[in-house]
């Protein structure tokens, strides 16, 4: 599990010294936490829904 927020509240639970490099050179060693997945999907939304109101100028 990798958290790509720094301020995950799950992310934030794990102890530096528990904390391991967990993605290799793709990004793909770890499935994304849950929480973090969902931020990602509400920024992309809001850039979509950004471009939209943009491109509507
Ligand atoms: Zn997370």
């Amino acid at each position: 599990m990798f958290h790509n927020f720094l301020d995950c509240p799950s992310g934030m639970r794990i102890t530096r010294t528990d904390r391991e490099p967990g993605l290799g050179p793709e990004g793909v060693a770890y499935p994304q936490c849950k929480q973090c997945q969902a931020w990602d999907d509400e920024i992309e939304r809001s850039r979509i829904a950004l471009h939209e109101w943009l491109e509507s100028e």
